[in-house]
């Protein structure tokens, strides 16, 4: 009987603990909503001068918004894929929560940085300048890795397989798909200056990669 009683208690604990985890993924959604608007609305009204969009570029962007905000969203709301749910666990959600904190820092940080040569895709504006202070001055792309942040956050926050997997891969195809593609775009554009960067800088990993 006790037993028992323990098991129900430990069950009602990680439910509890589940809730938790979605509502901080909640919240993260809106925080990068509110971090992100006042720019995009702002970089409508800068002429584009080079488009480089492609369909690998749409793919990315699409495995991007499936993995991290339709299937997580669809979850949060339904429960579903109820399957591939596992216990969740109080340190994985702080660690998520901490990772998700980490991640809107540094996106706030690069959008303040990036100011007015912002894209949600690859683009040069009108008088695009090279930005290599703040976060920019430690990898080439911060934006991406708070990206890296977030996914890794949602696999920790949300205790189901198939959401954190998707999260993890929706990231890994837009950042491959494009992180060549605008490292090529940015040398055509700066040349000899955007390949002095290159080489003292790393790509999202400080000193890794
Ligand atoms: N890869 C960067 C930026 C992502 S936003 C990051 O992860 O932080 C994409 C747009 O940012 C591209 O259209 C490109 O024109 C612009 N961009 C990328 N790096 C830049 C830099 N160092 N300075 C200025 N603009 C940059």
């Amino acid at each position: 009987m006790r037993i028992a009683k323990r098991k129900a208690l430990v069950t009602q604990l990680s439910a509890s603990v589940a809730v938790v985890g979605k509502i901080i993924w909640v919240l993260g959604v809106v925080a990068w909503y509110v971090i992100r608007y006042p720019h995009a609305r702002r970089a409508k009204r800068v002429r584009v001068v080079s488009d480089r969009r492609s369909l690998p570029e749409a793919i990315g962007l699409g495995a991007a918004l499936l993995g991290m905000s339709v299937i997580p969203a669809i979850y949060v709301a339904t429960g579903i894929p109820e399957s591939a749910d596992y216990p969740a666990r109080a340190w994985a959600v702080a660690i998520g929560a901490i990772l998700y904190i980490a991640a809107m820092w540094v996106f706030r940080r690069t959008h303040k940085e990036l100011g007015k040569n912002w894209s949600i895709t690859l683009e040069i504006r009108d008088n695009h300048k090279l930005i290599c202070n703040g976060p920019y001055a430690h990898v080439r792309h911060p934006m991406y890795t708070s990206f890296m942040l977030m996914a890794l956050g949602q696999a920790f926050l949300l205790s189901n397989w198939v959401v954190g997997l998707a999260g993890l891969i929706g990231f890994a195809v837009l950042f491959f798909l494009r992180v060549d593609k605008e490292e090529r775009m940015m040398l055509d554009v700066f040349g000899q200056e955007y390949r002095a960067y290159m080489d003292r800088t790393k790509r999202i990993i400080p000193y890794i990669y």
